[in-house]
């Protein structure tokens, strides 16, 4: 760094795996975008190890395909007690939207690969060994005091301030917001250890009242195992290297194993206030923590980043109104809280208190395998809370019909939830879905090109980040566009999967649904697309946006028009 005051459009303070996942969002985007991290090397100890597909989508759109790093696909869960067997099964095998439903993977390589990818966006800029010591909001943009491993300080004043710097956040103190939840009572010894002989393809929960231990596979020959501590059993007595081969022996000799990390860690469950105050943002642990036995403490700061990085952009290039930031906190926090509640109620599981409450936990779950609608909705992954907004940047649907009869949906899709992703081809090239949706807004048109039926809003759509596709079904002649836009839906997941000929919807360049109706009312959907994103906003970066606020309930509730 010189030391004079610099600018930039998005200061990203902590560069641990979600501060990276945002630098190559906004990366891709083109934003000005400098990230900073206090420490100079990644985190070595042992954290997250399992991402579900949503995790891997959103790392596909960060630029990070299949294979950049390793995985084990894990194809089942299970849940047992020294008492009564096998308590639950959760079925993870298979795909949803592209991609395994339940992965592990080791944490410092996808890191590592977050951010070399990072640094090769023009756009971003990245400094290790530089602290945030102090920010103020001033004039339009936030000031920040960032101080050098060798004490020197500098100033940056940014257009926005994302806080992604972890559960001890700096920034979330600076902002003064509360982070309500509880912190749990017990200690945990994470242990990762390599052995050749390994076999293991799922993932374990012992669910013993004497000492509960979660355990699974991961990639690069190692194993993990998490041990419960007891009350006053020390870390340093735990993590000595005798206690940890005494821990792993009943799994096999200890003399076999590498053991390669250990950590002890107490867990939380908090979520802070609001995620966002004026222009500084929180994003993964700094805005929520999680106890692990969900699994979801990484995969909801990566919900964050693909959430805002696109409002940041948006807003930044003058395509949307500023007041759509405000849908950051809207959406995700209570998201957030659904997955902190499941992994709370897991951990009600996998560490009974006493031999009395496994028996009964133990009875009371394979009663419930007994009713098959819970045991499908436990087996099949039901149980996590869908990533589905209430309130938010999408135009909501209406209940009643004209006459108050209730609209009758022509389709599977839900404004506010994901679109789907699935193989498509053009000619002889395939790929997945989201990227031939591309970085921006996307009006699709099934089995009919909806471009023809934007009429006069087409510019306005193109001005905003727009773009139109056609998705046939597979070998469709008749309606088909001779455009480049043209994809063939292979598996036929789209097409009558969700949505039939003659139908389009507008998506979010998160893949959220904004809008949905028939494609002949194309012109419709985006014109209040564009009122909903405050389209046309004249006045980008410039201090009048905080004046010019709106509540984004306001913009989310706006009702569709009559038809
Ligand atoms: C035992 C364990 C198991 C877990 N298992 C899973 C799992 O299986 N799946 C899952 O999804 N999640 C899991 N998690 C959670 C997951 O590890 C975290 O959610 C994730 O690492 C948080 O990433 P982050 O980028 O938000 O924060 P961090 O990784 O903590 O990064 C924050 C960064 O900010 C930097 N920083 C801090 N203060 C400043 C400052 N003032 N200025 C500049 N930089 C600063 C830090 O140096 C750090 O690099 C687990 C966690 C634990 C502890």
């Amino acid at each position: 760094m010189d030391g004079s005051d610099r600018e930039t459009e998005v200061l990203v303070v902590g560069f641990g795996p979600v501060g990276a996942t945002i630098a190559n969002l906004l990366g891709r985007y083109g934003v000005r975008t400098l990230a900073i991290d206090a420490a100079t090397e990644i985190f070595p100890q042992p954290r997250a190890i399992a991402l579900d597909n949503e995790a891997l989508r959103i790392l596909q759109a960060a630029g990070l395909p299949e294979g950049s790093f390793e995985t084990i696909a894990i194809p089942e869960v299970r849940y047992r007690s020294p008492y009564v067997g096998q308590l639950a099964r959760l079925e993870t095998g298979g795909c949803l939207d592209g991609h395994p439903k339940l992965v592990t993977f080791y944490q410092p390589e996808l890191e590592s690969e977050l951010r070399s990818r990072a640094r090769e966006h023009p756009s971003v800029t990245v400094e290790l060994g530089v602290e945030l010591v102090e920010l103020a909001e001033e004039k339009g943009r936030v000031r920040a005091r960032l101080r050098e491993l060798d004490g020197k300080e500098h100033a940056v004043h940014a257009k926005y301030l994302v806080g992604a710097d972890g559960a001890k956040s700096r920034v979330r103190k600076a902002l003064g917001v509360g982070f309500d939840g509880r912190s749990y009572a017990e200690d945990w010894l994470i242990v990762d250890a390599k052995r050749e002989s390994s076999s293991l393809d799922h993932i374990e929960f012992l669910c013993d009242p004497r000492r509960p231990a979660p355990h699974m596979p991961a990639p690069g020959g190692r194993e993990r195992w998490e041990f419960m501590l007891h009350p006053g059993e020390s870390a340093e007595e735990m993590e000595h290297p005798d206690k940890v081969r005494e821990l792993l022996s009943p799994w096999g000799s200890p003399d076999d194993m590498d053991i390669e990390r250990t950590a002890v860690y107490r867990f939380h469950a908090r979520t802070v206030e609001r995620f966002q105050k004026g222009r500084v943002f929180l994003a993964g642990d700094a805005a929520h923590i999680t106890p692990p036995f969900a699994g979801q403490g990484l995969v909801a700061g990566l919900r964050d980043a693909m959430n805002l990085c696109w409002k940041l952009t948006w807003v930044l290039r003058g395509r949307a109104a500023p007041r759509i930031l405000e849908t950051y906190d809207q959406e995700r926090r209570p998201h957030a809280k659904a997955m902190i509640a499941l992994a709370r109620w897991l951990g009600r599981i996998i560490m009974p208190t006493s031999r009395a409450q496994a028996l009964a936990t133990g009875v009371l779950m394979r009663g419930l395998r007994l009713i098959p609608p819970a045991r499908s909705y436990l087996e099949e992954l039901k149980i996590k809370p869908q990533n589905e907004f209430d309130r938010g940047l999408f135009v909501e649907r209406r209940r009643r019909g004209l006459r108050g009869r209730p609209t009758q949906p022509k389709t599977q899709l839900t404004r506010g939830a994901m679109f789907p992703q699935a193989w498509c081809q053009r000619g002889s090239d395939g790929c997945w879905s989201d990227d031939a949706l591309g970085d921006g807004l996307t009006l699709i048109g099934f089995g009919i090109d909806p471009e023809p039926y934007l009429g006069s809003s087409a510019a306005a759509f193109s001005a905003a980040g727009g773009a139109c596709i056609q998705l046939c079904h597979r070998g469709q002649r008749i309606h088909r566009s001779d455009g480049d836009n043209v994809w063939e839906d292979i598996s036929g997941a789209f097409i009558p999967g969700i949505a039939p000929i003659g139908w389009a919807a507008v998506v979010r360049p998160d893949r959220t649904i904004l809008h949905d109706g028939p494609v002949t009312e194309a012109a419709r959907l985006v014109g209040e697309t564009l009122a909903l994103l405050g389209a046309g906003y004249a006045q980008p970066d410039s201090s009048k946006e905080m004046g010019a606020r709106a509540t984004a309930s306001r913009a989310s509730a706006a009702p569709e028009a009559q038809r």
